[in-house]
């Protein structure tokens, strides 16, 4: 069994290719440890191994790793799970980033609960790219409109766009929902040039992911092992 060390380097490697493939440096795309379901003591260990962007998807367990970790002082968290609109508090409070973000009135109320000592917290809007039923994300006409009024919030800074593509072992289905994702940022982008961010890219579709413009992949298992 492979040291969290050892699949970092891994990982990393993956990146390197994938953006050496496609031409693009290696340091336009940020690695996210997806650290859910894992021990605080992984989470460290990552750390020491260089890892400095934790992805955490729910918001009991990940609050609790945020304020056992106080010494990862260059630690930048971000929650990536469902937002339930009554626990948005801790979220404004406790995370540097939300990458999940789909309705008005959670970011209002993230915009209300971010602490004013606090700089704003970044946010993604989510995108239903595959447009299921069951995924979270808004559907891409309504992109546009949600964009605008985020934009107008102080206390929240949009970053860009996230999506989690239905699942495929499919190359070209994955490059395709990707390639649709960035379609839509750059869309967006030509309204707000202050955007910067394609979240997009896991375990399984990082390739892909990087081949189609990805800024930052969320990667957990290939890091921390399965998860059961
Ligand atoms: C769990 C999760 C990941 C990481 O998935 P892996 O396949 O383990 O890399 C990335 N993004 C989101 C939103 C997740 O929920």
């Amino acid at each position: 069994m492979a040291t969290i060390a050892e699949r970092l380097i891994e990982a990393h490697k993956r990146i390197a290719n994938a953006a050496a493939l496609n031409h693009r440096p290696m340091n336009s795309i940020t690695l996210m440890a997806v650290s859910k379901t894992k021990p605080a003591a992984m989470v460290q260990e990552a750390y020491a191994a260089g890892a400095r962007h934790f992805g955490e998807n729910y918001l009991q367990e990940g609050i609790e790793k945020i304020q056992h970790l106080p010494e990862l002082t260059e630690a930048t968290w971000h929650f990536i799970g469902p937002i339930q609109s009554n626990k948005s508090r801790p979220i404004a409070e406790h995370f540097d980033w939300v990458h999940t973000l789909d309705r008005f009135k959670i970011a209002q109320r993230l915009n209300e609960q971010r602490p004013a000592h606090s700089p704003p917290l970044n946010v993604c809007i989510q995108v239903n790219i595959s447009q299921e039923m069951s995924k979270s994300g808004v559907a891409p006409e309504q992109l546009l409109p949600l964009a605008e009024a985020i934009s107008a919030l102080p206390q929240l800074r949009l970053r860009g766009l996230m999506a989690i593509p239905a699942a495929t072992e499919d190359l070209h289905q994955q490059r395709a929902s990707f390639a649709a994702l960035r379609q839509l940022f750059d869309t967006l982008q030509s309204h707000y040039p202050s955007l910067d961010t394609l979240s997009m890219g896991m375990s399984d579709d990082m390739e892909a992911a990087i081949a189609e413009g990805s800024t930052m992949v969320r990667i957990g298992s290939a890091i921390f092992g399965s998860r059961i």
